[in-house]
């Protein structure tokens, strides 16, 4: 079974208009390259143009992106608050 079907046996709950992870604006590419590489959930993505993406729902709230590039790209890393977030269901 590969990794995206494990993955989608998660359930997310998002706090829609209170994001718990929000980025710099234009972010430095290398370090973005780095979470592009790096995000097991695979949220850090860029279009054809280049230009970057990002949406913390699907965040499995491990804390890579944040340990990995820190304030140069995460402006704001928290967890999500309260019956929000991954609920991790294993089968
Ligand atoms: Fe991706 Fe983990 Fe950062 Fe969430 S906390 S955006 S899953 S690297």
């Amino acid at each position: 079974v590969n990794v995206d079907v494990k993955l989608g046996v998660n359930k997310f709950f998002v706090d829609e208009g209170n994001p718990h992870i929000e980025l710099v604006e234009n972010p430095d590419p290398a370090e973005f390259a780095k979470l592009e590489a790096a995000c097991p959930a695979g949220l850090y993505k860029r279009d054809e143009s280049g230009n970057v993406h990002f949406d913390c729902a699907g965040c499995l709230e491990c804390g890579t992106c944040r340990i990995l590039c820190g304030k140069t790209i995460i402006k704001k890393w928290e967890y999500p608050n309260g019956t929000f977030g991954v609920e991790y269901r294993y089968g």
